[in-house]
């Protein structure tokens, strides 16, 4: 769907453009092929975000996923997706389209999103696009990513943690934005303790206990550890 992005976040270094190249009619086809000459077992897909398609590219991804599907059904796929604009019906598209894990990532607290993220994504639309993918498909697992230390703070983590928000969501990755940074726009990199309590593996080891549903449709062997959640304080 090309290098090319019609939003501009803040902490992104993707090109931008309103107008970005047409996608490439073949890609689905190609991408499709090439995965299942390497024999991979799980793959993700992502791409820039394309509001100028009238779909916002999610016929591209349906097919690409369908297409893989065909070529090595016991591949596992896993496809990063933007809102598409907040049209619900495409990301039901997406997820009915073979699709094992629907990621869609908040970024960040709904409090900094308006000066994290393009003014176009919205903190309350990327969890109904989360929820949209799963009630497309039930047994969909969903997943998002949180960067910390823009300044966020703790309580407004666990509240975004808490309760409705978390409802359809599975697994929830966090990145620590000092670690992992690239370039951060107009944002100034605020050190936050706010990450310390979420990276240590009493937390994050509780959020992985939903992965045996993936585990149990590939042809690895299962873990026999469990694990309980810890109360959220
Ligand atoms: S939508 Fe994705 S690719 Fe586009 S600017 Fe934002 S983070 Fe970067």
């Amino acid at each position: 769907m090309g290098d090319t992005c019609t939003r501009g976040c803040r902490f992104c270094s993707v090109k931008t453009s309103k107008a970005p190249p047409p996608l490439d009619p073949h890609e689905p086809e190609h991408t499709a092929e090439a995965l299942s000459r390497w024999g991979l077992g799980y793959v993700v897909l992502t791409s820039v975000d394309r509001d100028d398609l009238v779909d916002g590219g999610a016929r591209h991804f349906a097919e690409t996923i369908s297409k893989i599907k065909q070529k090595a059904p016991t591949m596992l796929v896993e496809a990063l997706t933007g809102d598409f604009g907040g049209d619900l019906s495409m990301v039901g598209l997406v997820a009915r389209s073979g699709l094992d894990v629907y990621a869609h990532n908040i970024e960040t607290v709904e409090e900094l999103t308006p000066f994290v993220r393009d003014r176009r994504a919205k903190f309350r639309q990327s969890l109904d696009v989360l929820e949209a993918a799963k009630r497309a498909k039930e047994e969909l697992i969903t997943k998002t990513s949180i960067m910390l230390g823009l300044g966020e703070t703790e309580d407004q983590v666990w509240d975004t943690l808490k309760g409705e928000y978390i409802i359809t969501i599975i697994i929830i990755n966090f990145f620590a934005s000092f670690i992992l940074f690239q370039t951060i726009r107009l944002l100034p990199r605020i050190p936050s303790l706010s990450m310390l309590p979420f990276l240590q593996p009493p937390f994050l080891l509780p959020l992985l206990s939903p992965l045996p549903a993936l585990q149990s449709s590939s042809s690895s062997s299962s873990s026999s550890s469990t694990t309980t959640p810890i109360p959220f304080p």
